[in-house]
């Protein structure tokens, strides 16, 4: 393709690298046809019968934390004592990692390798945030991203912001997204030792790391009444860091640009990164979901995550960092095709050419 073809193309999905991208994707089809044509009468009988119900409990626990957050909020800003909220900001802004850098950068899309003291502590970090267990979280975003904007989509966007941001976790799944959750490998998470520790007892570490841990540090350290610390400690900052983790879903599918691919709904939102940690480049990362760095700049500024990924990186705790070339942003940046329906690193439907590249990269042959 020549750069001039390139600039002047009408529509850039025709271009021949898009052909060769088409036929392989057709093979694909083919080889697969009795899978699609089972997928096509399970997709249109759940669409006759599915009509989401109220999970009651998922809901009155929603209500009773952001009803809580709500009085939490007061304390903060008549009674708490100022070490107590900063506490609530630097719990927040450390336990992050274990969302960013654990269950999402290496968890669920496999971007890089950690040692196990660095997963015994991402691991630690993400149970404080109180977000369900890894394997869980993990399994709902691959299948995000392998089936994003579909019924198979835990929080499919094309269903308004308020389902995406928070309706998705008290309403009862479309029979496709519990399909979808059967049919992700889920074998390297089920391999991971510290992974399956956290899931088997994660009703008593929610206890200690969500409520305990971060309620008793201002009681013991500076006095703080158990009363105040609980609803500031806990409830205010569950919610807070719930509904940054919400924005990901929500605002980060709609309200931004779309460099890397026009025609999905991931956008790149600045407010989002900068509160998530590095987390709102969303349009690259649902483009590249094996990038480690989950975004097509090195900043750290605006993506810490990436900064903590590389700090470990140099004593040796994180390894194996998965990245993406110039040459493969402009290419798939031209292509505005499919190819974004990925789960991560490992996944077969990453283009044959996009695999060789991505590994002879880190074997470092190129
Ligand atoms: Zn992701
Ligand atoms: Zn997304």
């Amino acid at each position: 393709m020549s750069p001039g073809e390139e600039k002047t193309s009408p529509i850039m999905c025709t271009t021949p690298e898009m052909e060769i991208y088409s036929a392989t994707l057709k093979r694909r089809q083919i080889a697969n046809v009795d899978e699609a044509i089972a997928q096509k009468d399970v997709e249109s009988t759940a669409k006759d019968v599915y009509v989401p119900r109220i999970k009651w409990l998922d809901l009155s626990a929603q209500i009773f934390i952001h009803a809580g957050f709500l009085y939490g909020l007061y304390l903060v800003l008549t009674q708490a004592k100022l070490l107590t909220t900063l506490w609530v900001f630097i719990t927040i802004y450390t336990s992050g990692f274990g969302i960013t850098a654990g269950v999402h950068r290496l968890w669920s899309h496999k971007a890089y390798k950690a040692k196990w003291p660095l997963r015994l502590l991402l691991v630690l970090l993400f149970t404080i945030t109180g977000q369900r267990d890894v394997y869980t979280w993990a399994l709902d975003h691959r299948v995000h991203h392998k089936y994003s904007e579909t019924d198979g989509d835990p929080h499919d966007v094309r269903r308004g912001f308020f389902f995406a941001h928070v309706g998705w976790l008290f309403t009862t799944p479309h029979p496709d997204v519990v399909a979808k959750r059967k049919a992700i490998d889920m074998s390297d998470l089920e391999t991971d030792s510290i992974v399956m520790w956290q899931k088997r007892l994660y009703i008593p570490l929610f206890a200690l790391l969500t409520i305990g841990l971060p309620v008793i540090v201002p009681y013991y350290y500076w006095s703080e009444s158990l009363w105040i610390s609980f609803w500031v400690n806990f409830n205010f900052r569950f919610c807070i860091n719930l509904n940054i983790a919400f924005c990901v879903n929500s605002v980060a599918h709609l309200w931004g640009q779309k460099p890397y691919d026009k025609n999905i709904s991931p956008v790149e939102n600045f407010a989002v990164s900068i509160a998530s940690l590095g987390e709102g480049y969303h349009n690259y990362h649902h483009v590249f979901p094996w990038d480690y760095k989950t975004s097509e700049l090195g900043d750290y500024s605006f993506n810490l995550t990436t900064g903590f990924i590389d700090t470990f990186a140099r004593i040796g705790w994180a390894y194996d960092r998965k990245y993406v070339s110039p040459e493969m942003i402009h290419r798939r940046a031209h292509r505005c095709g499919d190819g974004s329906h990925v789960w991560g690193y490992g996944d077969v439907d990453i283009s044959e050419d996009d695999q060789t590249e991505l590994d002879m990269m880190n074997n470092h042959e190129l």
